[in-house]
Formats: structure tokens, C-alpha cells, sequence
């Protein structure tokens, strides 16, 4: 019987990399727990050979960075591979999650640490750093404790510090809690705020590979990148090009959830390329028998999709070719009886409240994005408001502003003006009607 379960479990390892070794309680998977399931195995594999093949496998597999904006993990890590001398830099995990209807990284962090723990020990061999940095999202106290638990738990077993494994690979993770800033999750803003400075992005290029925290190459991938590692090491390239079962170019499985108005909100790992229509079914689709008005594929920077678009597979390159972009893979439902004026208000209220206000048209313009649709949403319009939505999305737009704040705002702007355009127009006051004739 022991070894039928084992065997489920093996299968289910070799299928979702992600998830399979969470327990059914969703309490925290300890160093012990971690350890029967194959803990670490891929650190003590990966660090017996050079950094160099760490990095081909991890372009070969072609790791797609889960942060939002899909670029390869290997390409980046590709970055550090040249000049220096060593360590070359520091590795940063970004865990600031704090998009809107996104709650992947923090299932990971809360419930396995030490995957994460093992995918950046595994970033910063390949990439020749000695430290390694978690930036926390501030309000996710039960992911610090958990994480400072299975760091203090990986230091002690000697996961963590000098040589490794008796590697000779010196390796430390430092967690830093941030104090609640969206802008601190964009990568320049993020290193500014971890070097003690104000959170404001730096121009790239120079990319953080290049020149990054203290002016050294920096790699920053996000939580759901790095705990796609271990996986990929220790199964190779090709099991994970093949995890997406033809479903998409793309390889490898994703946390995709779903938020808004439905039966069961709630986050899976499923093949990479999954159709929209499948994870809206998984979520039980719209709770209270209400119809689908739109759906936001993967966070409030993403631009708005229709009901006919849920045949779409959710990769990057296919929910970009559609005119929005995959962000996170969190999808939030909109569902028909929402007026869009005011869920635009509410997202674009959240954007402004949260630029940092370096660069002008994101400072201004957010605010007056959010006092046109406020108009609106009362039905005060004025004649030409669309119209100056329409500009200010465009002056919002990307290389318009230093970092992509302002151009992930547009986003859902631009794609709600044109698919709900006559919801806006509805909102502008109609000009009460001339007299016909003189009173008196
Ligand atoms: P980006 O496309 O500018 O960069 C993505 C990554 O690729 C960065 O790490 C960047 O350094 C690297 N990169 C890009 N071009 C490179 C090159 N030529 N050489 C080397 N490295 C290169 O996007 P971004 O501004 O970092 O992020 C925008 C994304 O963030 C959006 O897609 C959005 O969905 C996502 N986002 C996520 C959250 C969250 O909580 N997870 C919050 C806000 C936004």
C-alpha cells in the first residue's frame, strides 16, 4: 500500500513541481517534511557541477519569469556570466507581492519555504553570489515567520553558509520586510529601497544583471521563478518543456488563481497555456448566477478580456497577442452587473495613491485619471472626457515614464474604454434642455 503511495506521489512530483509536496492541512512543510520529499536534492545534484550548466539548463528550459513580465530567468541569469571578479553580486528575491488579486507567492512562502530557500541557493551558485536577499512584502507576517523559521532551519542543517553540502559554495539569505509600497516590487525601486534609499526606479538600462544593489550585478527573480528551479534540475529541460503538454510554447506548470465574483475563488498549478475557460470552471465560474462582463487575465496592470476570449491558453504570448498580457495569471472576474466607471475609479484610485512620483506624467496624470472617472461615475461628465482619458492613457503608455507603474495603469484604462466605451459616455452629463420658448 506504501509503495502505490509512493508512487502516486512520485508521479504527482513529476507533474506539479510546485505543489505536491504541500500538505492537505496547509500548514507549514518543515525541514524534516522537505527533506523525505526529495528536499534539496536538486542544490546537492546542481552543486556538485559548474554554474555555467546550471545556467544552460535553465535557458535550454526557456523559465519564463513569473513575476508578470515573462522575460527568460536564463537569459537574465546569462547576464552575471561575463567580467567581475567574485562573487560577482548579490541574488534578490522578490516577494513584495502586491498586485491586485495576487496571492501565489504567499501559498509558496507560507506553506514551503524551503523550495524557495533551495531555488535561490540554486540562483545564487549559478549566478556566483554569496548572498542572497528575500524582500517581503510587509503585511505578509505569517510568509516572515514561516521564512525565518526555514532559514534558521536550513543555516543549522548547513543548507545555508559556508560550503555547502561540502561543495566549498558559500551561499546566505538575509530576509528584509518591506513597509508597504507597490513601487517597492519593481526591481530598480526595489534595490534603491534595500540599499536604505527612497523607493523610486532607476532608468534601465543598465538591467540589475549588469549593475544592481551597491553597484554589482544583481539578479532579481520573483518567488514562483526561483521554486521552479528545483524542478528544473532535477528532472532537466525537457521534462519541463514538456509539463505544458502541447498547451502552450511555453514549458512548464503555473500557479494560476482566480478572484471577483465566483463560486470558489482560489489558486492551482496547472499546465502552463491551460485555457482561460478551464480555471474559471475550476473556480466553480460566477457565483450568484451572474453572467461574465470581463475578466483582467493577471493583475490590475493588465488590459481587460471579453467572455469570447476564455478559449485563450494562458501563456504570455497568447493573452498578449489578444492586446492584454498574462501579468501574474491571477485572473479577477467582472461580472455583468459591474459598472466599469467605477471599477476604473477603484483601480486607477490604487495606481495613484501608489506612484512614487519621480517622473511627471504618472504623478499628475494618475490623479487626474482618477477625477475624470470620479465624474463620470457620478454622471457629471463633461463633453470631450473620453476623449481626455483616451490622451492621458496614451501619455501614460510605455517609454513615456521611467518605469512601468504608470504604463501598467494605461492598461486597463485603454482596453475598458474600448470595449465599454458607451458605460463611460453614459456618464457624461446631458445639457438640460433648452427652453422653447420665454417664461412669463
Ligand atoms: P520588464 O519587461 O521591464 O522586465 C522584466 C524583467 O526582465 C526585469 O527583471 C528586467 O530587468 C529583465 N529584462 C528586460 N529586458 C532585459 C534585457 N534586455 N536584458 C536583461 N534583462 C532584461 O518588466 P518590469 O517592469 O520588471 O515588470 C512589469 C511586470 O510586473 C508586469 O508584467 C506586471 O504584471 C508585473 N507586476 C507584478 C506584480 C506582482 O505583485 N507580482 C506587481 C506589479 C507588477
Amino acid at each position: 500500500h506504501s509503495r502505490l503511495r509512493q508512487s502516486a506521489e512520485e508521479r504527482r512530483a513529476e507533474t506539479h513541481p510546485l505543489t505536491w509536496r504541500l500538505r492537505e492541512d496547509g500548514e507549514l512543510v518543515g525541514l524534516a517534511e522537505y527533506l523525505d520529499k526529495d528536499g534539496y536534492g536538486a542544490v546537492r545534484e546542481a552543486l556538485a557541477g559548474d554554474p555555467e550548466a546550471v545556467i544552460a539548463t535553465m535557458k535550454t528550459a526557456n523559465v519564463r519569469g513569473r513575476g508578470g513580465a515573462g522575460f527568460s530567468a536564463g537569459t537574465k541569469w546569462g547576464l552575471t556570466l561575463t567580467g567581475g571578479d567574485l562573487p560577482r553580486g548579490y541574488l534578490v528575491c522578490n516577494a513584495d507581492e502586491m498586485e491586485p488579486g495576487t496571492f501565489k507567492d504567499r501559498l509558496l512562502m507560507e506553506q514551503l519555504p524551503h523550495l524557495l530557500i533551495e531555488g535561490m541557493i540554486l540562483a545564487g551558485f549559478a549566478n556566483r553570489s554569496r548572498q542572497g536577499y528575500v524582500f517581503l512584502r510587509g503585511e505578509y507576517r505569517r510568509a516572515a515567520r514561516a521564512l525565518g523559521q526555514a532559514i534558521d532551519e536550513a543555516r543549522e542543517a548547513g543548507w545555508l553558509g559556508g560550503d555547502i553540502g561540502g561543495s566549498g559554495f558559500d551561499f546566505d539569505i538575509a530576509l528584509h520586510t518591506g513597509a508597504g509600497r507597490y513601487i517597492c516590487g519593481e526591481e530598480t525601486a526595489l534595490i534603491n529601497s534595500l540599499e536604505g534609499r527612497r523607493a523610486n526606479p532607476r532608468a534601465k538600462p543598465p538591467f540589475p544583471g549588469q549593475s544592481g544593489a551597491w553597484g554589482k550585478p544583481t539578479v532579481v527573480n520573483n518567488v514562483e521563478t526561483l521554486c521552479n528551479v528545483p524542478g528544473v534540475l532535477r528532472h532537466g529541460a525537457d521534462w519541463y518543456q514538456g509539463l505544458s503538454g502541447g498547451l502552450s510554447e511555453d514549458g512548464g506548470t503555473k500557479l494560476f488563481g482566480v478572484s471577483g465574483r465566483v463560486a470558489r475563488p482560489g489558486l492551482w498549478e496547472l499546465p502552463m497555456g491551460t485555457p482561460a475557460a478551464e480555471l474559471l470552471d475550476r473556480a466553480g465560474g460566477l457565483a450568484g448566477g451572474r453572467d461574465l462582463k470581463a475578466w483582467l487575465p493577471g493583475g490590475a496592470s493588465t488590459g481587460f478580456l471579453l467572455p469570447e476570449h476564455l478559449a485563450l491558453a494562458l501563456d504570455f504570448d497568447t493573452i498578449g497577442r489578444a492586446g492584454s498580457r498574462l501579468g501574474t495569471g491571477l485572473m479577477t472576474v467582472v461580472p455583468d452587473d459591474q459598472p466599469m466607471p467605477a471599477l476604473l475609479r477603484n483601480l486607477e484610485t490604487f495606481f495613484a495613491r501608489e506612484s512614487c512620483g519621480w517622473c511627471t506624467p504618472c504623478r499628475e496624470g494618475l490623479p487626474w485619471t482618477v477625477r475624470l472617472l470620479e465624474a463620470l461615475e457620478r454622471g457629471e461628465g463633461e463633453p470631450g472626457d473620453l476623449e481626455r482619458l483616451e490622451s492621458l492613457a496614451r501619455d501614460l503608455g510605455p517609454g513615456r515614464t521611467f518605469c512601468a507603474h504608470a504604463p501598467g495603469a494605461a492598461m486597463p484604462l485603454e482596453s475598458a474604454l474600448t470595449h465599454f466605451r458607451e458605460e463611460f459616455e453614459a456618464g457624461i452629463a446631458r445639457p438640460a434642455p433648452r427652453p422653447v420658448g420665454e417664461e412669463g
